[in-house]
């Protein structure tokens, strides 16, 4: 079931307490990709565009949690916020989210203004999931929105007591977050068939419940990046110096029976773009079964993207987590590239296609097709947990549209 959406409540003169991933990267108290922020400005525009006074709360880094730190301020943030929204009146009342003066500030709000109140974080209370914490934030909102899809899978204050807290008031998504569960959730589940996940990426163990939730609904998929050497080895393949989890061996051969049981097909690279080190201008040589001692894979060799593409070239649906190769050194990007241009090319045939984590979106970018994706998402942790099946506390105590 849909949640409602903050569209779909009146706002008119009501305080919108409104929680958004305002965690952006600072560089001296420089932000070095304000993305975050502007994803958010649907949601700002929809309440002040209908006379709704705007309570924004977010967090940024990792703050001890026992008050004020500079370092930690969103004092950037109301800054790139007022440039990029010059019309509006935005306050940054104080450094402390639930003190007097955040709170007097929030009372004095007109319809159609704004406050950015301080990093949640200052408080040990948010990450602890507080609910004396929680009630303070509460008393600040007539209604709450959550719009923060970032942190959407983590038990935060902000993000389960909080609503809690405001049982009885109107409890919806803001358009972001909408967008994200469309797509990661409620497209899936109807998806259409051929679907092929493509997952990459250092790990297997961060990937392996994606992987064991995705062997039952998709009909391949196809595994690049450092990860796949985990499997080679436990198929008994010689990997060279690859990175390999050697204490998932087990569970990477318990997949490849998994898969052969279900009848999905699980595809690991058959060639290999090798270099000497994790370097730039390391010696580089392709092999193809086995990889020789003093080697290491670092992207998917050509046969490889062929094989890959012959499953891509035909889905109905694609979904992609994790880079095929170390695609921040060149030239160990072009696996990565040509999967992103091969998946963006199913899109203009009309394939759904959704990419999510942040290395993947960073390397879709980097190939500038991420505006062929159906859909691009912004979260990783979270991403991959609606990919793993897993519903999100936060949203349970949210408004069905
Ligand atoms: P993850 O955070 O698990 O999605 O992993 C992303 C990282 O995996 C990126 O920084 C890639 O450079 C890295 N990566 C992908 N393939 C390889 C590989 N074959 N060897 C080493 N690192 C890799």
């Amino acid at each position: 079931m849909p949640k409602k959406t903050i569209d779909q409540v009146d706002v008119n003169g009501k305080r919108v307490l409104m929680r958004v991933d305002f965690n952006v990267p600072i560089e001296n108290g420089t932000i070095t990709d304000d993305r975050r922020i502007r994803m958010t400005l649907p949601a700002i525009d929809s309440v002040v565009s209908r006379g709704g006074r705007l309570v924004l709360i977010s967090h940024l880094g990792r703050p001890k949690g026992r008050g004020y730190e500079a370092d930690a301020s969103l004092a950037p943030v109301a800054a790139r916020l007022r440039e990029l929204r010059p019309k509006l009146n935005i306050g940054f009342p104080s450094q402390d989210c639930v003190d007097e003066q955040a709170a007097a500030a929030v009372r004095a709000l007109k319809p159609g203004e704004v406050v950015l109140l301080e990093n949640l974080r200052f408080h040990g209370g948010e990450k602890n999931g507080d609910t004396g914490f929680a009630g303070k934030l509460a008393t600040l909102g007539d209604i709450y929105c959550n719009d923060a899809f970032g942190t959407a899978h983590r038990p935060d204050a902000s993000m389960v007591a909080l609503p809690k807290a405001m049982a009885g008031k109107p409890r919806v998504v803001g358009p972001l977050l909408a967008k994200e569960i469309k797509y990661l959730s409620e497209a899936l589940r109807g998806a259409e068939h051929p679907f092929v996940a493509v997952l990459g990426g250092s790990k297997v163990s961060d990937k392996l419940a994606a992987i064991g939730n995705l062997l039952a609904e998709v009909d391949a998929v196809l595994v690049g990046g450092a990860m796949a050497y985990t499997f080679l080895k436990a198929l008994g393949h010689r990997v060279g110096s690859s990175l390999v989890e050697d204490n998932m061996l087990g569970k990477a051969k318990a997949i490849i029976e998994e898969a052969a049981n279900r009848k999905t097909d699980l595809v690991l690279p058959v060639d290999h773009v090798c270099g000497r080190e994790l370097a730039r201008h390391t010696p580089i040589r392709v092999f193809e079964e086995h990889i020789d001692d003093g080697w290491m894979g670092l992207d998917i060799g050509p046969s490889t993207i062929g094989r890959f593409g012959s499953y891509i070239g035909r889905a109905r649906t694609v979904v992609w987590n994790g880079p095929v190769g170390a695609f921040e050194i060149l030239p160990f990007d072009i696996g990565t590239r040509q999967v992103a241009t091969m998946i963006a090319a199913r899109t203009d045939s009309g394939a759904l296609t959704i990419c999510g984590g942040g290395d993947t979106a960073a390397a879709v970018e980097l190939a500038g097709v991420a505006d062929r994706f159906s859909h691009v998402s912004t979260g990783g942790g979270a991403s991959l947990e609606l990919l793993e099946g897993r519903s999100f506390e936060s949203l349970a105590q949210l408004d069905e549209a």
